[in-house]
């Protein structure tokens, strides 16, 4: 069987030394190169945490929420792989300790191993291995790549690093390669870069059962051959197959450096991949774009979550995706929304800067004020604002306190006892008893139909789009009369529910309140993401200074 054995093909990427080393962005690039060489890609990240899935975690602490079409709410390599690879990936993605072990905790207390001791070895690795090949096989990929989050060394990572021992055991190493991504640290005062750590992390890889095909050595700096070669020997992988991975100005760059050492070429060697040819053309012509963009564009985002680029990593790339495409260099200006709320804070000289807000997505009550505030600004300022979700709630609850002279008004998020007619943003009628925090969002993809002569329409140029969702609050139906001037532009028909609001007669004030930047990608940036970068460049001489 195993040397019969043609496609699915598998490809296992773990990390060693510390987290952070981008191994989530090194299995995308790979991924988006073997996609160039015409090969069916499906990815999985396996996450050893015991939470069932990342939606619960703090963005400040894990990033981002990233969603797919079917509603996972996962990890935010999910969004590097979505990106680079140009795929729609799914609940098939992400595969958690907490979701393993509710699966096999359920089958025990149905009976299904009755009699049986039940033990990581066989019945959690089982599971394991399982779930990759059922992604495979719904995916109908050629290759899957599996990314196994931590470091090599975690206690809770080995279950998952046993199954895929076991996993390379029955189908050969043909069919299922190991990539391990280790750091170089340099030291200052020795001026080096250190292999140590390396050799000690391959170490334990092999302990585990594993050696690696490829070692990924990542670095700030330019590796000298004579280090490459020390790993080579030491950790007992050719040469060849030992790949510098040095810090680069884009992410983007990624994929073409891989390229350059000849990643698929060596990928095809190892899994007997015949007659392999990649086109990189659509990402060189991405880094020409890159390159070229350099008048800086100053957008200004107000969260809550500051200076963690990871928390707001898919806005941060799709507003990048626009800026390329209209030849710009994106500088994010972040604004702390708490402090905003004080007319006096220094956030205020920032918003005078910018020539555009977004608004993000959030959970929780801290920092409203502050963000409605902005909205109100930029409305009154003609300033582009773009919010997302919760921004767009924000748009709206600013816009009604505005026209209907009422302060109180607000969402029933932030003021749950209040008077429900206060609440221009509420809980769906019939959805109340689902207030537990894990898993009752209204979240994945939904249709949305779009109004002829609006923003949004002329954004997307299209009469219904698909877009997806994250959150439990909706625009009240009630108010949808009373808001003149509010263009309702973007509708879910089947529940009637607003899904995109805007300004008349503002130059760009839009709030959608699904989560566009999920569907952007590098060499297409989303449309809304499009037109909101775009308006802002022909502003771009302008500067407001009152308010
Ligand atoms: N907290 C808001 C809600 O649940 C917005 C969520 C979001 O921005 N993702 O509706």
């Amino acid at each position: 069987m195993t040397n019969l054995r043609t496609f699915p093909k598998y490809i296992f990427v773990t990390g060693g030394v510390c987290s952070s080393l981008g191994k989530g962005i090194a299995s995308a690039s790979i991924g988006a190169l073997l996609k160039a060489s015409g090969y069916k890609i499906f990815v999985q990240k396996l996450d050893p945490y015991l939470n069932i899935d990342p939606g619960t975690m703090s963005p400040s602490q894990h990033g981002e929420v990233y969603v797919t079409d079917d509603g996972a709410e996962t990890d935010l390599d999910i969004g590097h792989y979505e990106r680079f690879i140009d795929v729609s990936l799914s609940k098939d993605s992400t595969v958690t300790t907490g979701k393993i072990y509710t699966e096999v905790l359920t089958k025990e207390r149905r009976g299904d191993f009755l009699g049986g001791t039940i033990q990581i070895i066989p019945h959690i690795t089982d599971a394991i291995k399982e779930r990759i090949q059922q992604a495979a096989k719904k995916s109908k990929c050629d290759i899957m790549i599996i990314e196994i989050g931590g470091t090599i060394g975690d206690i809770e990572g080995e279950p998952f690093i046993e199954a895929m021992r076991q996993f390379r055991n029955e189908l050969g190493s043909k069919n299922v390669l190991s990539m391990h991504m280790t750091l170089l640290p340099y030291l200052k005062a020795a001026k080096e870069l250190k292999t140590k750590p390396t050799q000690l992390s391959v170490r334990e890889l092999k302990r585990q059962g594993i050696q690696p095909d490829f070692i990924l050595a990542r670095a700030d700096y330019k590796i000298p051959q004579a280090l490459l070669d020390k790993i080579s020997l030491f950790c007992g992988v050719e040469k060849r197959f030992v790949i510098p991975v040095t810090t680069s100005n884009s992410i983007y760059e990624v994929p073409v450096k891989f390229y350059e050492h000849r990643i698929t070429e060596l990928i095809a060697e190892k899994m007997q991949l015949q007659n392999l040819q990649t086109n990189i053309e659509e990402w060189e012509k991405l880094l020409q774009k890159i390159n070229a963009s350099d008048q800086e564009l100053s957008i200004g985002l107000v969260g809550k979550y500051m200076r963690l680029e990871d928390s707001y990593i898919s806005i941060i790339e799709a507003l990048k995706s626009a800026c390329y495409a209209c030849g710009c260099k994106l500088n994010i200006v972040w604004i702390n929304a708490e402090r905003l709320e004080s007319q006096t804070s220094n956030e205020w000289e920032k918003i005078k800067k910018i020539k555009a807000i977004i608004v993000p997505g959030g959970f929780g009550n801290r920092g409203i004020e502050g963000k409605v505030l902005a909205a109100k600004y930029a409305r009154i300022h003609n300033i582009p604002y773009l919010g997302i979700c919760l921004g767009a709630q924000i748009l709206a609850i600013e816009y009604a306190r505005y026209i209907l002279n009422n302060p109180q008004l607000t969402s029933e998020e932030f003021d749950e006892y209040s008077d429900s007619e206060n609440h221009v943003i509420h809980f769906l009628p019939g959805q109340s008893n689902k207030k537990s925090k894990g898993g009752t969002l209204r979240v994945g993809s939904y249709p949305c139909n779009i109004l002829r002569k609006s923003i949004a329409y002329e954004s997307y140029n299209q009469d219904i789009v698909h877009e997806r969702h994250r959150h439990r609050y909706e625009f009240n139906n009630y108010f949808r009369n009373q808001l003149s001037g509010l263009i309702f532009s973007g509708i879910y028909e089947r529940q009637d529910l607003v899904e995109i609001m805007e300004i008349k007669n503002h130059p760009f004030m839009v709030g959608c309140q699904f989560h566009p930047e999920f569907k952007s990608r590098p060499h297409k940036p989303h449309p809304l993401f499009f037109q909101f970068i775009k308006i802002a460049c022909m502003d771009k001489n302008k500067n407001a200074t009152t308010f």
